[in-house]
């Protein structure tokens, strides 16, 4: 196989990145756009000695989950969609089967095993227009126009496109706004290359409850000129509720700027999940897709299985928003987390919700956990800090050893692991393992169809060994038939069973 060869291939595998691949006579090719199940012409751009990359030329034989006309005119080219031109449904079991196949590979669970605890992926009933924020990138056209949409993949040329699909809709009235305003006042985008020009990144987040629109101009200055004409038009908008200004003039490729400025409203707009009230200001991490996030949530409170008398760790916070969703059952919850705003943001929100059993802590988890492990037992005359439940959500590089083996010093009852990356989950769940826990409930949920990244959400239970064989008695007593106790007996024995996953069963 060379560079440029033109060859045809039938795609019968997906990588972890949605390209697809084919086999020729042993020798591997990655293609993206290609779907599984397409026949296709290909072009060889990378040759290596047993694999290749490789450009999709033509599809000789569409898959049958190749979707017929994409809802998005420029699915393949920009690059905030992977794996659009793919059926959904498809979309959802090549997310599931990517964290399957880690928690076995890396996680080395059992596949029989696996198959018992996994629930079903949670995917949208309509998986467009999910966003509740978009960041859009400002350019200029051929012509000298400033446009606007987004990079394509891997590069920083804008595909000008104001009606992202995954957006909502208010985004291209409030885009052709801004690029209007632009044209009438010769107000020129900024320019990587030259660092030249104003406008660099507007970015739009919408209440999906309240209907809250906010506005946040990102600056390759201090002020935008005759910026009050704008403003008197963008406040027109239905739902108009926050119009900010955020410098930035580093060269970087870091979007916000420190600080930002109230042009006109508010300096932050409010939403919900669930019962739970957040303010969002313009630097806030906040979840990108509510319709899901809320899900995950539910799942969350749902795996900590909260009576109300649980102390219950929060780490990887952000602004509070699963430690105030799992406050109002439980006794008390500690939030860590590493960025001040998001800490100030959390406290602010529990503040808004009447809760007053949440205490945020500023740091990296990894540093403040230990920490606080250290520090009870001093104060305390060697006693050990306990938790009940511990929650991480961290970042994809996923959890640091010392922060797992503290949490296993402290003897957490569950432990439930929220991860947008499977692989550092797997990882981390190989460890927590080996260290007497076992994996009880794993579910897939799909925040960011037609991309490439799946949330996955696990349950892990301290394993009780005695305590299994304390069930295994109670159990006798509820009826079972003696094989089916025997099989819980044996299984036990064998593999040793932890104390909630016994006693679901007996609920069951
Ligand atoms: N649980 C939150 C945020 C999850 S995103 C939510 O659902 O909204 C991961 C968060 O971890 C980010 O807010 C990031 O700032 C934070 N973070 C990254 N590294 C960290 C560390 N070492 N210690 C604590 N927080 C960290």
């Amino acid at each position: 196989m060379q560079k440029n060869d033109l060859v045809t291939v039938e795609i019968v595998d997906m990588g972890t990145n949605g390209e697809g691949i084919g086999k020729i006579d042993g020798y591997t090719l990655f293609i993206k756009d290609a779907v599984i199940g397409d026949v296709a012409e290909v072009k060889i751009m990378k040759a290596k000695k047993n694999y290749g990359y490789a450009r999709l030329m033509s599809v000789i034989k569409p898959s049958e989950y190749r979707v017929k006309s994409p809802v998005c005119p420029f699915a393949r080219k920009c690059g905030g969609c992977q794996i659009q031109e793919m059926e959904y449904e498809r979309q959802l079991q090549f997310k599931e089967d990517k964290v399957k196949g880690n928690l076995i590979r890396i996680g080395g669970i059992k596949e029989e095993r696996l198959l018992e605890v996994m629930e079903p992926i949670i995917g949208m009933e309509y998986p467009f227009a999910y966003r509740n924020k978009a960041q859009f990138p400002f350019g200029t056209d051929k012509n000298g126009r400033p446009v606007t949409g987004f990079y394509a993949g891997r590069t920083h040329d804008i595909i000008a496109n104001t009606d992202c699909a995954l957006g909502v809709s208010v985004n291209k009235k409030i885009l052709d706004i801004v690029l209007g305003f632009m044209k009438d006042n010769g107000i020129h985008s900024y320019d990587e290359k030259s660092g030249k020009g104003l406008i660099r990144h507007v970015l739009i987040r919408y209440g999906f409850v309240t209907k809250e629109i906010m506005v946040c101009m990102v600056i390759n200055g201090r002020q935008i000129p005759h910026v009050s004409a704008l403003v008197e038009v963008l406040k027109e908008v239905e739902g108009m509720t926050s119009i900010t200004v955020s410098p930035n003039t580093r060269r970087t490729n870091v979007i916000m700027g420190d600080r930002y400025e109230v042009l006109w409203g508010e300096p932050f707009i409010t939403d919900y999940i669930g019962e739970v009230k957040y303010q969002i200001s313009p630097l806030s991490f906040y979840q990108v897709n509510p319709v899901q996030t809320e899900k995950l949530y539910r799942l969350a409170l749902d795996y900590a299985e909260l009576k109300g008398e649980e102390t219950v760790w929060d780490l990887y916070c952000g602004i509070g928003t699963i430690s105030l969703f799992l406050a109002k059952k439980a006794k008390q919850v500690y939030g860590v987390e590493i960025v001040p705003q998001a800490v100030e943001d959390a406290r602010n929100n529990a503040e808004i919700n009447g809760i007053v059993n949440a205490e945020f802590f500023e740091g990296k988890a990894e540093e403040v956990l230990p920490e606080y492990y250290r520090r009870y037992a001093e104060e305390h005359g060697g006693e050990k800090a306990y938790a009940d439940v511990v929650v991480v959500d961290p970042p994809r590089k996923g959890c640091e050893e010392r922060l797992l083996r503290t949490i296993v010093e402290m003897e957490a009852e569950r432990i439930v692991y929220v991860s947008c990356d499977s692989a550092t989950l797997a990882r981390d769940v190989k460890y927590l393992r080996g260290e007497g826990y076992e994996v009880e409930r794993v579910r897939a949920v799909d925040q960011f169809p037609h991309t490439v990244h799946v949330e996955s959400i696990v349950l892990l239970s301290k394993l009780h060994t005695k305590q299994s064989i304390e069930a295994e008695l109670e159990m006798s007593e509820m009826d079972l038939t003696v094989a089916e106790s025997k099989a819980i007996y044996d299984n036990l024995i064998s593999v040793p069973s932890f104390k909630t996953k016994s006693k679901r069963k007996i609920r069951e």
